[in-house]
């Protein structure tokens, strides 16, 4: 008999979820995580009384209500709304694209005039051949040359011409001078940061941090099932080859200010200015300290010893992806969940959501309500 039902892997919000399940039902979990700490991306450490989002600004949204109750049971939230502004060449615009950032570009006060001037600026072709062809046409060159290209090519590390046209499919415009960036019913912080949340979910489990699964391999045999949430072509030993990412490097900052730039959130869309974004934590709470902390943000090319940030969604790698997804499926009592297990960019709410599915579906429906 094992001594734990479940051995975990990873300490980040997939495993949580998971492991709050497997306590509500009796079971035993052990959790291995190679940083220093739980919590995984959403972790904040706290610098002067702020809680600094250590791995990027990250704001809970969602339409799922019935996610959004079970976020509640486990923190508060703060009625903090996503603006954040675009700076190019030291003017700022709102975002996402409204009325009030078309107002600051043109002086125009309709959305009867911006459709206008959209319209006249447009790129007219039929099949635009790259990213940024794609953008023209549907944006036009004054929103493009000055909010969209830099922007884009920071974060992608390659020219707008060479970036394939399937990347943006649509921008979202609003013409209505709304600066909330997402549409969701409900948004909001963690009043107190993230932490607690992890604190709750792995409450009873057995934790070892600074534990990398593979040292350890042979942990494994010490639980009933395992639940990996690290990089599942790492698992299979690149047997197929390495799938891409995208790295991001933060530089955080303590300064001796209260207010550095009046906004959580500010991207530098010019391709001149090296970083895409600087965060200023406190603003996510509302934050009174007497100094305040900066983060900027930086994209970079993921190589081994990088974090991974965000997988790439082109063909070769979703390919690629589905070879190492069979051998999971041939493998029994390893699942492979979250944005690394399963190759895939979630949101908090799509990730809250696919643990409980996963643990629905290892225990069977009567464990959910
Ligand atoms: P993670 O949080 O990455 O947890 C995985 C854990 O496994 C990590 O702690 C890692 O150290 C550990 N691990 C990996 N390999 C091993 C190993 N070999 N051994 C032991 N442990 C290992 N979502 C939103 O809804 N709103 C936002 O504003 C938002 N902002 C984001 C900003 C950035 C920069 C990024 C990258 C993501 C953002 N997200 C946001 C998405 C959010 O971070 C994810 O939904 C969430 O982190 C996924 O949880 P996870 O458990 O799958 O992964």
């Amino acid at each position: 008999k094992h001594k734990y039902d479940y051995l975990l892997v990873g300490a980040g919000l997939f495993n949580a979820v998971f492991a709050r399940e497997a306590s509500k039902q009796g079971k035993k979990c052990l959790v291995i995580e190679k940083r220093g700490h739980i919590g995984g991306n959403l972790y904040c450490e706290n610098i002067e009384g702020i809680n600094v989002h250590k791995y990027g600004a990250h704001i809970f949204h969602t339409s799922n209500k019935h996610v959004w109750d079970y976020m509640n049971e486990l923190c508060e939230f703060n009625h903090y709304i996503n603006s954040p502004l675009a700076n190019y060449k030291n003017k700022l615009y709102n975002l996402p694209f409204n009325m009030n950032t078309f107002n600051r570009l043109w002086g125009l006060n309709t959305p009867e005039q911006v459709k206008q001037k959209i319209e006249e600026q447009r790129l007219k072709i039929d099949n635009p051949a790259n990213f940024e062809e794609q953008a023209l046409s549907l944006i036009g060159t004054d929103v493009y040359q000055k909010l969209i290209k830099g922007y884009t090519e920071k974060q992608w590390g390659q020219d707008a011409k060479s970036l394939p046209a399937f990347i943006i499919k649509r921008i979202p415009i609003r013409f209505t001078y709304n600066n909330n960036y997402f549409n969701d019913p409900y948004q909001g912080i963690p009043i107190g940061g993230y932490n607690s949340i992890f604190e709750k979910c792995f409450e009873g489990c057995d934790i070892y941090a600074n534990t990398d699964f593979f040292a350890n391999k042979e942990i494994v045999k010490s639980a009933n099932k395992t639940v990996f949430t690290g990089m599942i072509d790492q698992y299979y030993d690149y047997c197929y080859g390495q799938l891409d990412y995208r790295s991001l490097n933060f530089e955080h900052e303590v300064m001796n200010v209260d207010n550095f730039q009046g906004n959580a959130v500010i991207n530098y869309t010019e391709r001149e200015v090296p970083f895409t974004r600087i965060l200023e934590h406190k603003h996510f709470e509302f934050g009174t300290q007497p100094k305040t902390v900066v983060t900027k943000e930086y994209s970079q090319e993921w190589r081994v010893g990088l974090e991974p940030y965000y997988p790439i969604n082109t063909a070769e790698n979703q390919e690629k992806f589905v070879k190492y997804e069979i051998l999971a499926n041939q493998q029994k009592n390893i699942y492979f969940g979250g944005r690394l297990g399963e190759y895939k960019y979630y949101d908090m709410d799509k990730t809250v959501e696919a643990a409980l599915s996963l643990f629905k579906k290892m225990n069977g429906s009567h464990a959910y309500r």
